[in-house]
């Protein structure tokens, strides 16, 4: 079999997120990156699937935060290979990552990302019924067996219930830095306690203005 059809079986293997069920039984949240490849990973070797890696493009810049300290921001363009191990036949997926980190971390960050998406995109894998769960989650009420999506730094990661994107500190009109913790606490506030981003946090509270 080719990896068109490869593929194919892969996707018929995701399990159908959200039933409660299959997320106890396995564990995990289908966000981070981890819990994705060690769920997908199985997957490939069952169908003879797997996947390399090819950094296109790769921009650093290093940026000054408003506390003095050095943020180093990595843009990756990375193509992904498929193959099926069968006949070397393959499709391509080509995706950005970005990381940013105080130390040396951001490169791997943002592979971690672009593995991620590349991986959410090719394999179309379902989370929409997680991301409603994930609106219900407190932010403050963390329980031990409570899997979440975490960076390779091993910090939680807050996504944006309405964009998708990831929060990180913003700098606001006034130059101060808004942290990830106060944008959870104007969420809180204005927000119903969803988890939003800045921008979509304006835009909610101008419709219903
Ligand atoms: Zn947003």
């Amino acid at each position: 079999m080719d990896i068109y059809g490869r593929i194919g079986k892969v996707m018929a293997d995701l399990p159908a997120i959200g039933k409660d069920s299959v997320n106890k039984q396995q564990g995990w949240v289908f966000r981070g990156i981890d819990t994705i490849v060690n769920y997908v990973s199985p997957l490939f070797v069952k169908h003879g699937v797997f996947m390399v890696p090819q950094v296109l493009e790769s921009t650093r810049e290093e940026r000054q935060t408003k506390n003095g300290g050095n943020m180093i921001y990595t843009r990756l363009k990375v193509k992904y290979l498929f193959y099926a191990t069968s006949d070397g036949s393959s499709i391509e997926a080509i995706v950005d990552g970005e990381g940013m980190d105080s130390g040396d971390k951001s490169t791997n960050k943002a592979l971690a990302v672009a593995m991620k998406y590349a991986l959410f995109q090719v394999l179309c894998i379902p989370t929409e019924e997680m991301e409603q769960k994930e609106r219900l989650i407190d932010p403050d009420e963390t329980s031990p067996e409570e899997s979440y999506p975490v960076d390779m730094a091993g910090n939680r990661i807050y996504r944006c219930c309405d964009c998708g994107r990831d929060l990180t500190p913003i700098t606001g009109k006034d130059g101060k830095e808004i942290s990830v913790m106060d944008q959870l606490e104007l969420g809180r506030k204005y927000a119903g306690g969803r988890i939003v981003c800045p921008e979509c946090l304006k835009k909610n509270t101008r419709k219903s203005a």
